[in-house]
């Protein structure tokens, strides 16, 4: 993180054990402007009591420490980490409470597959576990609609393999999208439709995903690979220095209220 103030605005996610509320931490240190999301996970819809008051420990005492300009946040992780239970709980939770929402979601064909059939890498995965699998949606973005979890307005990190009725749920919700070139290219998911959430109107900033999909976070990077061709010189600059603004920003304006 650069130890200096700007109008930049930052979104960090981290787990619940170790690093934890880190990023929160570091936000406030620097004076920056940001939100800091907690991830949970749970595929399992017998552990979502578990998962849940994890999550609300961790969030619950970081709030009491809020600013201004920094902001606590939840992540259920992605639909092969979460149940349906658990993402209609926790978007459930996040609209009573105004707390900012962020998901990985659409990334990969494996997890559309994952989604709409029930089968694949990570049905194998899950299934291993004893985790029972079956179809869940017509799409990753359809899922998060009908769990609710699209209704609190999540930051879609990636959105990728997303279909035209799912750029329609984004914009209908008023969800916004973090878009991740260099670790949509460096995994080989593809490029997000970036001229097509634009032309709805859907607020869009650029992403890195973490270390473990890219081979490094540098969001100048991610503004030289955004290489859609309806962008400008301007357009760059606007990703880049946005970032996720837009979902920041209103949700804060909204919370103000
Ligand atoms: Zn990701």
């Amino acid at each position: 993180m650069e130890r200096r103030r700007s109008a930049r605005t930052r979104c960090d996610i981290h787990r619940p054990h170790g690093p934890g509320r880190a990023a929160f931490d570091a936000l406030r240190e620097v004076g920056a402007r940001g939100v800091a999301y907690i991830e949970t996970f749970g595929p399992d819809p017998g552990h979502v009591d578990t998962s849940l008051a994890t999550l609300r420990a961790v969030v619950e005492a970081a709030r009491r420490d809020e600013t201004q300009l920094v902001r606590i946040g939840v992540s259920p992780h992605a639909p092969y980490s979460v149940s349906d239970d658990l993402y209609s709980r926790v978007a459930s939770w996040a609209r009573i409470e105004a707390l900012p929402m962020a998901v990985h979601i659409a990334e990969s064909a494996g997890e559309s597959q994952f989604v709409s059939d029930g089968a694949g890498e990570f049905a194998a995965m899950l299934s291993a576990r004893g985790i029972a699998v079956a179809r869940r949606a017509e799409s990753p973005v359809e899922l998060l609609e009908h769990t609710g979890a699209l209704a609190a307005q999540p930051l879609c990190i990636h959105a990728v393999r997303v279909s035209d009725a799912d750029i329609l749920r984004i914009a209908r919700n008023g969800a916004t999208v973090a878009h991740c070139p260099r670790a949509n290219a460096w995994l080989r998911h593809g490029r997000a439709p970036l001229h097509e959430f634009r032309a709805r109107n859907v607020a869009v900033g650029l992403g890195t995903d973490s270390i473990a999909s890219n081979d490094a976070v540098r969001l100048l990077a991610e503004a030289r690979d955004a290489t859609d061709p309806s962008l400008s010189a301007a357009d760059r600059i606007a990703l880049a220095t946005d970032v996720v603004r837009a979902q920041c920003g209103s949700t804060w304006h909204a919370r103000a209220r």
